[in-house]
């Protein structure tokens, strides 16, 4: 091995490990790799650069996730939590949109475990789809143009186009009587990093609410949470137009709906990308 090559099969290695050098130029580095090499460093690429990176394994992310996989796109999935993959609050209703994953695992008044495991269980064996419990903390940015993210974890990942999939997990307040928490959903914590870092970005972000009834013996409780604000968000690219490369799926930029509905909008960004 040449000595440049092999300068580059170690700085290849320590991508891999999430201790690469911090410039974007190397983070792009490990593209052109994947791209001119077969064999042994393509397939550890493979775990390291995506066609898509989703932040946010919800109804949402995750409908998007397997529906790109589907066409044939390497998917990085990305989750604070593998707890709560695809994991609703209350029974599912439907009808469920036609050719989702949703409509393929679910059935009318499913509850919650089911719904998770089943449909994580889809996501974890496909094999274009990679899912992983990271929390993503900041966008990876060169010029005006997102190309991956960073994560309190450590590893960095990148990808042509990143999606924010986030739901009510920015800086959300959950209040169950005199309790408050910074959770998106209960028992579900959420951290500050991600929306601090889009505001120092230039978001703007208005702020929305949503309340949980009591049912089966858990206490009823309040969500207050950011979501974009009009006008960073545009429905028919469903692209956040501030920076190239980047967009928004589900709650975190329609502020209201149901979990079909959400799921739905999954499967419209995906024939979109
Ligand atoms: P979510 O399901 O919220 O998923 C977001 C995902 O992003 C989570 O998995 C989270 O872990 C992940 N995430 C967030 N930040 C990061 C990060 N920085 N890094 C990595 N991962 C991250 N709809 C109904 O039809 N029925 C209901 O009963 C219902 N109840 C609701 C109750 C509340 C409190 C709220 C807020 C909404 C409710 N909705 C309900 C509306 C909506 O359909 C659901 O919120 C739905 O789960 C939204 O899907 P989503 O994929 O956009 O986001």
């Amino acid at each position: 091995m040449s000595s440049a090559a092999a300068t580059l099969g170690r700085r290849t290695e320590l991508f891999s490990q999430g201790q690469c050098g911090k410039t974007h130029k190397e983070a792009r580095f490990p593209l052109f790799w994947q791209l001119t090499m077969g064999g042994q460093v393509g397939r550890m690429m493979w775990l390291v650069h995506y066609d898509v990176l989703i932040v946010g394994a919800g109804f949402a992310g995750a409908e998007a996730a397997y529906a790109l996989a589907n066409k044939g796109l390497r998917v990085g999935l990305l989750t604070t939590s593998l707890d709560s993959v695809y994991l609703p609050f209350t029974p599912i209703r439907a009808p469920f949109p036609a050719g989702s994953l949703l409509a393929e695992v679910g059935e009318d008044g499913l509850k919650g475990w089911i719904l998770h495991s089943r449909a994580k269980y889809r996501l974890e064996n496909h094999p274009r789809i990679h899912l992983l419990q990271l929390s993503v903390t900041r966008l990876l940015i060169e010029g005006q143009t997102v190309l991956g993210v960073e994560s309190w974890e450590g590893p960095r990942k990148t990808a042509g186009r990143v999606v924010l999939a986030v739901g009510s997990f920015l800086a959300p307040k959950l209040y169950m009587g005199s309790v408050v928490e910074e959770a998106g959903r209960l028992s579900e914590a959420a951290y500050p990093d991600l929306y601090q870092h889009l505001q120092q970005l230039g978001f703007s972000f208005s702020s929305v609410q949503a309340e949980v009834p009591e049912q089966d013996g858990t206490p009823g409780y309040r969500v207050a949470y950011k979501v974009f604000a009009e006008g960073e968000w545009e429905p028919t690219s469903m692209r956040l137009t501030r920076l190239e490369g980047l967009y928004g799926v589900g709650l975190c930029v329609l502020g209201q709906g149901s979990y079909s509905q959400m799921a739905s909008e999954g499967m419209r960004l995906a024939s979109l990308l």
